[in-house]
């Protein structure tokens, strides 16, 4: 291989990155900073946005929705808002240098989905870009950076299993026995994380004994989850949240409804929502519960995802 054919492979990389679910989300009270404190219970799922960094004159984002299963409208913004572009940014500052790439984003991750679509891409260009630098750095530096720039982005680095504190940003690897099995039910509208949050806050103000602020640590999930039995693990679903979100999009009930009529072990909001996931006994069961609710219109798409998968993964070329 000629020395010019090796700089081309090596101009650009590509990072594949996991959207995740939380099989917990306990939510504290409001802090001074304006954050929540949150206990949560990730797992990354194989449903993934793939990025890619390359040299260019100058810093430039494209965005490429793929399937028109995972994808949707919704808004991502190609400046210096979107998520990627900031993390180059941040990255670049870490390493004094000028971030001239180009981020392309292939997005599967539905947006303001609730399966941090957007911390998936910042993690994605961290890792990509510290590749194509050649950056010497730490990986608990990586996380720091990752932090500042998104609570949900250090475990779009890490993915698997963890249990996140703090603003959800401080995470500790968990054992999860097996694969979990997972049917996602996508809505046609999103929903904007602030908006949620500002949800609960207003059911709590009015209904305090029905939305309790105690947040504490969900040891029976955990133990289920080193167990690895869904039939266990199903009941132990719970999302502080999810009140929140069906306020704001009442639909979602009958979504919720008909995936555990489909058969499904136990279903919940993802996250802030509106994206719904249900857990399954196994694959063949997934496979049976996403076609009855494909059928039972009350999503705009539904797909099958399996977990835990590994974080931000660079892709080898030619692959
Ligand atoms: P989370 O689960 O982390 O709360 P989410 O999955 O609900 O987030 P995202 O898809 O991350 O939501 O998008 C939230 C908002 O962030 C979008 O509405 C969009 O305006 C903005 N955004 C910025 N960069 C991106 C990106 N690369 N991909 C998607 N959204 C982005």
């Amino acid at each position: 291989m000629s020395p010019a054919s090796l700089s081309v492979i090596s101009d650009a990389v590509s990072v594949r990155v996991p959207a995740k679910v939380n099989l917990h989300l306990g939510v504290g009270p409001l802090r001074a900073d304006g954050y929540h404190d949150l206990v949560t219970v990730y797992q990354a799922l194989s449903l993934y946005d793939d990025v890619t960094v390359a040299q260019a004159a100058t810093l430039e984002v494209t965005l490429r929705r793929e399937g028109g299963r995972g994808a949707d409208a919704a808004e991502v913004p190609l400046g210096d808002d979107n998520l990627a572009v900031r993390a180059v940014r941040a990255l670049g500052e870490w390493a004094d240098r000028d971030p001239r790439v180009t981020i392309e984003i292939v997005k599967r991750i539905p947006v303001a989905g609730g399966m941090a679509g957007g911390s998936a891409d910042a993690a994605g260009a961290l890792v990509a870009l510290a590749a194509l630098w050649k950056l010497d750095i730490p990986r608990a530096q990586l996380l720091e950076i990752a932090a500042g720039l998104g609570s949900d982005v250090p475990f779009s680095v890490q993915g698997g299993t963890a249990l996140g504190t703090g603003r959800g940003e401080q995470l500790m690897p968990m054992l999860a026995r097996g694969e979990l099995h997972w049917v996602l039910a996508f809505a046609r509208e999103g929903l904007s994380t602030p908006a949620v949050f500002d949800e609960l806050d207003r059911l709590r103000a009015d209904h305090s004994e029905t939305f309790p602020e105690q947040n504490p640590r969900p040891d029976e999930l955990m133990a289920a989850l080193a167990a690895g039995r869904p039939e266990q693990i199903a009941p132990l679903l719970h999302n502080d949240l999810q009140p929140a979100a069906l306020s704001l999009q009442p639909g979602l009930r009958r979504t919720l409804r008909a995936g555990i009529d489909s058969g499904a072990l136990g279903g919940m909001v993802s996250g802030s929502g509106p994206t719904c996931a249900f857990l399954c006994a196994d694959a063949d069961a997934a496979v049976a519960v996403a076609a009855e609710l494909s059928g039972a219109g009350v999503a705009r798409s539904v797909r099958t995802a399996a977990g835990p998968v590994g974080g931000a993964t660079r892709q080898t070329p030619g692959r």
